[in-house]
């Protein structure tokens, strides 16, 4: 394959770009000097040395010391241990964190599910199944799945809920998600604060 292919290829893996949209990008970074290219290197690379992982929510953030592997709003005792929210990736974190209608617990799968993919998921939900876990111990009452209403996270609210029913059925804790206050089609990321606290407000408990 060649470098064109190739660049595409990883443009091709960016939210909401498709291969045409992949080939254009190629292009315009063909077209940048020298300096730019570097700077643009550069940034990808301190960008990627500067964030952490957490190790509760799975969240990348800035900001950690060496010794630091959690993250603020994980290590912020004055939230509540009862909830722990499942969002499909940080802007949606964000734009619920925003809305100020949760103060729970979160987990960030970093991606959606689709039923071909089931291998490639497996570690996010051992992660994810392990952290209920240790939940559990800290007094959860309720996982609450807060995922767009878009096909894709549909297929991904129906495979946790196969996954994470054995572990409800273990502790006492209720699974649900988020009510259709938010229509069909519509993605957690632009759901504005309203939307969102009704969505929040009529949560539907799943067997
Ligand atoms: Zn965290």
């Amino acid at each position: 394959m060649e470098s064109i292919e190739r660049l595409a290829e990883m443009f091709i893996r960016f939210p909401g770009i498709g291969p045409r949209q992949a080939r254009r990008f190629v292009y315009f970074v063909m077209r940048q000097d020298a300096g730019w290219i570097d700077a643009f290197i550069r940034e990808l690379t301190q960008l990627r040395a500067a964030t952490t992982q957490c190790t509760a929510c799975r969240r990348r953030f800035m900001g950690a010391t060496k010794a630091e592997r959690t993250c603020p709003t994980c290590a912020d005792t004055s939230r509540s241990n009862e909830t722990l929210m499942i969002v499909e990736k940080e802007v949606d974190f964000e734009t619920v964190e925003k809305s100020r209608a949760y103060s729970g617990r979160y987990f960030i799968l970093g991606g959606t599910i689709s039923p071909l993919e089931e291998d490639r998921a497996e570690p996010m939900v051992h992660a994810l199944c392990a952290r209920i876990e240790a939940m559990t111990q800290a007094g959860l009452s309720e996982v609450v799945l807060a995922l767009s209403a878009t096909s894709e996270g549909d297929d991904t609210a129906e495979y946790l809920h196969q996954r994470i029913s054995p572990l409800a059925q273990k502790h006492p804790f209720a699974l649900t998600m988020l009510g259709r206050g938010l229509s069909t089609g519509s993605e957690i990321e632009y759901a504005d604060t309203k939307t969102l606290k009704d969505a929040l407000s009529r949560r539907t408990k799943l067997d």
